[in-house]
């Protein structure tokens, strides 16, 4: 019996693994044409200033409307887009359209406001990067210091001689650089005080675990090194009260907005702490 029974469940995982492959197989050739489609649009979600009651970024995130109905999360497209390189054409499809949009976001919130663009390593490690970014941003007359750039802890962390090279010199330019996710990926402190970054976003997974002595040493740290800090994934005004009392002041999560399409975005007035709730 219990033989019969390891077999069927193995062969419950050889059909499950097969099924998986084929699914795979089709999303990579489906994306493959998401751009001559024309399936993909951006969304944005702002980063809000507690302090300075201003957007003073907004972050750019990626969706497929796969066939123009069904949509595939990027947790989902983006890894196969890394694996097939098709990460390049897609990722310059969404700095040049981040580009686009910059006007009407400036409009919403502000001149001074930033689009925050999510770069992946395999763009970041292509050698003419630095040029191609460059090229974009000039044909569409945006100035480099409306872009922050968003890399995962891992690209920052993995140092090779090149990946730290290109940071600076994109600094050097006027980019700006945040490093996402934080907390998730195995920077040390000495590692933190040689990277060229400007902000560190915490990544959403401390704010729901809401371990004061740890977000405290946190932004002390980041603050002990001129950082800027961003909490992400504020889903409530509790999450965010208890942020404010240990020292945070930047938000982003559903609680100030869900990701949007820019017309849909909220006017600054009706995000949480507001100027308009001053008095
Ligand atoms: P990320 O850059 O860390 O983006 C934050 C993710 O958290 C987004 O998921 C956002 O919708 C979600 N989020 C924001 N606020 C909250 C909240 O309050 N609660 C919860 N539960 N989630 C929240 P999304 O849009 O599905 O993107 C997932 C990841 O895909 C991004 O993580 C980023 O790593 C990647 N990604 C998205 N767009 C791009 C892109 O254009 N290029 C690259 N290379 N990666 C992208
Ligand atoms: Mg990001
Ligand atoms: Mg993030
Ligand atoms: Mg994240």
């Amino acid at each position: 019996h219990a033989k019969s029974l390891g077999r069927s469940r193995y062969h419950i995982f050889d059909t499950d693994f097969r099924y998986e492959q084929i699914i795979r197989f089709d999303l990579e050739l489906e994306l493959n044409n998401c751009l001559e489609k024309d399936e993909l649009q951006l969304v944005y979600q702002p980063i809000y200033s507690v302090k300075q009651q201003k957007v003073i970024t907004v972050e750019a995130l990626l969706r497929w409307y796969k066939d123009h109905s069904q949509i595939v999360s990027p947790v989902e497209f983006i890894p196969v887009a890394e694996e097939t390189r098709l990460i390049i054409p897609i990722g310059e499809w969404v700095i040049r359209q981040a580009c686009r949009d910059l006007p009407q976001l400036q409009q919403k919130y502000g001149q001074s406001i930033r689009v925050a663009v999510n770069i992946s390593r395999i763009q970041l490690d292509e050698p003419d990067f630095i040029e191609r970014l460059n090229q974009i941003v000039q044909e569409e007359g945006i100035s480099a210091r409306y872009i922050d750039l968003e890399i995962t802890e891992s690209v920052a962390t993995s140092n090779t001689v090149e990946e730290q090279s290109s940071l600076v010199k994109l600094r050097e330019q006027g980019y700006t650089i945040s490093l996402d996710d934080f907390g998730t990926g195995y920077s040390s402190l000495s590692m933190l005080t040689r990277l060229p970054i400007d902000t560190i976003k915490i990544d959403r997974s401390f704010v729901t675990q809401m371990n004061p002595p740890v977000l405290k040493a946190l932004i002390t740290m980041a603050e002990a090194l001129d950082l800027n800090v961003v909490a992400e994934g504020i889903e409530d005004q509790e999450q965010c009260q208890h942020l404010l009392k240990l020292g945070y002041t930047e938000f982003q999560g559903y609680w100030f907005s869900y990701p949007l399409a820019v017309s849909q975005l909220p006017a600054l007035s009706n995000l949480p702490y507001a100027p308009t709730d001053r008095n």
